[in-house]
């Protein structure tokens, strides 16, 4: 069984213990450094990623994170973890870091204002078994998604929310926007898969971490 972290700052650290737990990993808190270097992969959770990223800072983890993401260690993020991982972040603070990982600029709270979170039944490349429930809580959307980045989710433009930045001219009308990506064994998600009692999501994870 691969040992798998769960970054323990800030979010749905428990829901993703658990879910990795049922895919098949043994699944532990991450808090500290010497945490961090006894981990064959890490989940970052949903949660507030300015937040995070000063936690990041005070709990002296952002620099040994990155060092270890870019020496290929498999992550996965979700919602806040995604915008973490990604090269860019859109519509974040001066002073968020990004840790890399994915080369893919995204846009924060991209899904509407007025519309705080909505669900939808999508199909994801790589999970078998039909469509993935994926629950949106004031998530990210992919905006730009470099050459090595492996698209697995998309929501279609007919359900994306319509009040979707109306007054962000950058933005405009409705289109469909990505929602889960995959760059190697680094791999992201808007959504929340830990939420919803379906652990595919977590499963394909654990495999990137065998594999890697
Ligand atoms: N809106 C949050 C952020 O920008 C992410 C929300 C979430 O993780 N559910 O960090």
């Amino acid at each position: 069984r691969p040992t798998i972290g769960v970054l323990a700052l800030q979010g749905a650290v428990r829901e993703h213990v658990a879910m990795l737990e049922r895919a098949g990993a043994h699944a532990v808190p991450v808090r500290r450094e010497a945490e961090l270097s006894e981990v064959d992969g890490l989940v970052l959770p949903g949660g507030e990623s300015t937040t995070m990223s000063r936690l990041l800072e005070s709990f002296e983890l952002l620099e040994p994170l990155r060092a270890r993401i870019a020496d290929g260690m498999p992550a996965f993020g979700s919602c806040a973890g995604l915008i973490l991982l990604a090269r860019q972040a859109l519509d974040g603070r001066p002073d968020q870091q990004q840790l890399g990982g994915l080369d893919v600029v995204v846009r924060r709270n991209a899904f509407g204002r007025q519309v705080d979170s909505f669900e939808v039944d999508l199909d994801f490349a790589g999970v078998g078994g039909g469509p993935v429930h994926a629950v949106f809580i004031r998530a990210p959307w992919v905006e730009k998604a470099g050459a090595g980045v492996e698209v697995l989710a998309t929501v279609p433009a007919a359900l994306v929310p319509g009040d979707s930045m109306p007054e962000d001219p950058a933005v405009g009308e409705p289109e469909a926007r990505i929602v889960a990506v995959r760059q190697g064994s680094v791999l992201a998600t808007a959504f929340h898969p830990e939420i919803t009692g379906d652990e595919r999501v977590h499963r394909l994870f654990v495999e990137l971490v065998r594999e890697a």
